[in-house]
């Protein structure tokens, strides 16, 4: 057994495994078992290393074993620990989409961006110091390329959006999608008769509302049955989700448009943000207290906001 440490086994060798970021259940990390062979999906910050590691041996498999640590995308709750999970696993590889490896070989500036967004104090207690990954161990990912994890095939696709050097993972075996943020977030805490909630992440630096809408339209054209999303954990029923998906990323830039030239504009995009989140809770049947509910969408409007507005003053200029 691996401790209290949360590991939800599905079917066909995926397991989630919480990361141990900010609450219980935030953010996943995963394992991808074969008989020869395991990947590992996300790193997760530092931390992240040591609870991986542990929900990897009580499943009777040794670091040695583990062939591929894969990221699919470099923002900090994905890929922040990489540099520290690599150096416990003495035979991985680093797979990284290609705008992203600079960043993994050298993440001095990854981590000045990354402190801009969330400040010294809660960078240095959410992510600490992040380590190299030497270049020799990494492997990079282009559009269209394919890896073979034992006898598992996993094939690539260049998911902007979220972010440009952001790819997802297409599961053969499960007919799956290692999503990362690219189908947004759902926590298993608002899972009601329902089924899961879903909503868009925007995190800054690079949200790209049209193009987002067409990765997970691409990710569709798989007819997948199984979602593994890094927030948090593996969603079916990914017909109705894409489309609740599509339309908050449409209002996400709505919004940002409606109060683009607004004196309080950061105020108005969170308010309004908040609001229609806790409709849509609402109204999927989540039964908890107001308070509840803002807390746990509080930190997701305020980065979410953010990233609206970096594609407001920045990222509109390259539909042009
Ligand atoms: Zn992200």
């Amino acid at each position: 057994m691996a401790g209290n440490i949360t590991a939800l086994e599905y079917e066909g060798g995926v397991v989630a495994i919480d990361s141990g970021m900010v609450r219980p259940q935030m953010a996943a990390c995963y394992l991808l078992e074969t008989d020869t062979a395991v990947a590992v999906v996300e790193a997760g910050n530092n931390d992240s290393a040591g609870r991986i590691l542990k929900v990897l041996t009580s499943r009777g498999r040794q670091p040695e074993e583990v062939s591929h640590v894969i990221v699919t995308h470099v923002h900090l709750d994905h890929a922040g620990g990489a540099g520290k999970l690599m150096q416990k696993l003495p035979n991985a590889r680093l797979v990284v989409h290609p705008r992203g490896v600079r960043h993994m070989t050298d993440p001095s500036r990854l981590e000045a961006s990354a402190r801009t967004v969330y400040g010294d104090e809660k960078f240095d207690e959410m992510y600490g110091t992040l380590l190299p990954v030497p270049e020799d161990r990494v492997l990079v990912m282009e559009e269209g390329s394919s890896l073979t994890v034992g006898k598992r095939e996993l094939s690539f696709i260049d998911t902007p959006g979220h972010a440009r050097h952001h790819f997802c993972v297409w599961d053969e075996q499960t007919a799956g999608w290692f999503t990362g943020d690219t189908f947004g977030i759902s926590y298993r805490e608002l899972d009601t008769e329902n089924g899961p909630f879903i909503f868009p992440t925007s995190t800054p630096i690079q949200f790209d509302p049209p193009a987002l809408v067409s990765s997970v339209r691409r990710m569709m054209e798989k007819a997948p049955r199984n979602m593994y999303l890094t927030h948090f954990g593996r969603v079916q029923d990914v017909q109705r989700l894409s489309k609740e998906l599509i339309n908050g990323v449409e209002h996400f830039a709505v919004l940002g448009e409606r109060f683009d030239a607004h004196e309080n504009r950061q105020q108005e995009i969170q308010t309004a943000m908040m609001k229609w989140l806790m409709e849509r809770a609402r109204g999927h049947g989540v039964t908890c207290s107001d308070d509840t509910l803002r807390e746990i969408f509080m930190g997701d409007v305020v980065l979410n906001t953010q990233g609206i507005e970096f594609w407001l003053d920045r990222g509109r200029q390259r539909d042009t």
